[in-house]
């Protein structure tokens, strides 16, 4: 799987990324057991580089765009990394396995269970997990190092941008209806103000709440 998403990394050639992703990254997905966060008739294609349904609509991101959004996250060991759409629990492993102190939410309260017990199953303890909407952020974990969204809507959550801490990086897919997709990196600077760059056209399931 990682060899794939080297290939993957290399042809897609993400603008910023050169066409290489960061080694620490690959490491940390190479150690994180893809098949438990996928339902058991997936599982033979667990460590295919491919998205795969988890139910209720929803699905597991393809593993090249996990690890192109963890590396564009930028975090070290320690950061605080706020997810929405927690989804199979899989991107929030990646980040606990670089060490990072994860808040993730997910509007689908089963999926948010199932993900819960797939997080204990391969080892990863003290990951704070919330049922809810995450337009709103949490704000009891607040500011956060770095903001990863997994889902996407036409906007970029403005609650979101209160509670990324100056310089943080918030990682998230814009677009909806049959506008394309595009990946998007969003630095809060120093002063508090945002500067937005582009990234690559993706395909994500919508953000879905009351907002
Ligand atoms: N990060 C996930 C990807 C899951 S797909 C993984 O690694 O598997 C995106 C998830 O976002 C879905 O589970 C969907 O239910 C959830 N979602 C969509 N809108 C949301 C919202 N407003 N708040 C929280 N979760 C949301």
């Amino acid at each position: 799987m990682i060899e794939d998403i080297r290939l993957t990394a290399a042809d897609a050639d993400a603008v910023g990324t050169g066409g290489v992703l960061d080694d620490r990254v690959l490491k940390a997905m190479e150690g994180v057991p893809r098949h438990l966060f996928v339902p058991e008739e997936e599982r033979e294609r667990a460590y295919a580089n491919r998205p795969l349904p988890i139910g209720y609509g929803q699905t597991i991101s393809q593993p090249y765009i996990v690890a192109l959004m963890t590396d564009l996250l930028d975090v070290e060991s320690g950061d605080r990394v706020f997810e929405l759409g927690t989804g199979s629990g899989y991107q929030a492993a990646v980040l606990a396995a670089l060490g990072c102190d994860v808040w993730t939410m997910e509007i689908v309260t089963e999926l948010g269970e199932q993900a819960s017990a797939a997080l204990a199953e391969a080892g990863y303890r003290g990951i704070h997990f919330r049922a809810g909407d995450a337009y709103y952020g949490w704000e009891e974990g607040a500011p956060f190092d770095a903001i990863v969204v997994t889902a996407a809507g036409d906007h970029i959550p403005p609650p979101l941008i209160d509670q990324l801490k100056p310089g943080g990086r918030m990682v998230i897919p814009v677009g909806s209806g049959f506008l394309t997709q595009q990946l998007m990196v969003v630095d809060k600077l120093d002063d508090g103000s945002v500067r937005t760059r582009e990234v690559l056209p993706v395909a994500f399931v919508p953000l879905t709440g009351g907002h």
